[in-house]
């Protein structure tokens, strides 16, 4: 079984509970993939290789910064002194197909929320019809600041500009089930209730929404950086 993301620092037993809750027994996961390298995403990762031996995998250049620049991590954030970085198991890279268990994945390195953020795709079923699952590792916009890019020894900001060239990247992929990085991302919470409330329906079905939602980040993207395209 694949976990995709470990949750924030200090949820260890909520993600736990949670994993039980949803049917699935957390003993099974044997790959925990990382979407991006920050705290609110990687922070029970360790917790989870520890307790149930699965591996870690996450995008190179975010294994590199774990190294290099552990404080962009966001580990200073955390409360508690006892949170580390780890080494992960494995790295991702650019173009990568790799399959676990019966499932195949293809991986793109997407920087700009981190450098080593990853999106990709895979083959789920859903009432007996294969539909295609999309996943963009990280949206949010407070990494792309002039404090934060000179941090991160980007002084020039072209972070910004590669973000841009990540999300037009991937935007023609198709995806039938846009999965959210965050639950705000897919309404996930909302289209979860509607799925308890009329199980015949699949709401996450909507092969839009994954193209509709990275071009609103790109038109975002384009107002924060202050050069709204005219066309
Ligand atoms: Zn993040």
């Amino acid at each position: 079984m694949i976990l995709c993301d470990s949750g924030n620092y200090g949820t260890e037993g909520m993600l736990v509970n949670a994993i039980w809750e949803a049917g699935f027994n957390p003993y099974d996961i044997k790959w925990l993939i990382l979407s991006h390298g920050h705290m609110d995403h990687i922070g029970c990762a360790e917790f989870f290789r520890t307790m149930f031996g699965c591996k870690i995998y996450i995008g190179e250049p975010d294994a590199i910064m774990f190294r290099k620049q552990p404080q962009l991590s966001l580990i200073g954030d955390t409360p508690s002194c006892t949170y580390q970085l780890f080494e992960p198991d494995e790295v991702i890279r650019d173009g990568d197909v790799l399959t676990f268990g019966n499932t195949t994945l293809e991986f793109f390195l997407v920087p700009g929320h981190t450098p080593g953020c990853i999106a990709y795709f895979f083959d789920v079923i859903d009432k007996k019809e294969k539909k295609r699952a999309g996943y963009y590792g990280g949206f949010g916009f407070n990494t792309l600041t002039k404090k934060h890019l000179v941090q991160a020894n980007d002084p020039q900001l072209k972070t910004r500009a590669i973000y841009l060239e990540s999300l037009a990247k991937v935007r023609d992929k198709h995806v039938d089930i846009f999965m959210g990085n965050h639950t705000v991302n897919n309404q996930l919470l909302e289209r979860r209730q509607q799925m308890l409330e009329y199980p015949d329906e699949n709401p996450f079905v909507d092969d839009k929404a994954w193209g509709e939602y990275l071009d609103m980040k790109r038109d975002e993207l384009y107002r924060f950086i202050g050069d709204i395209p005219t066309s």
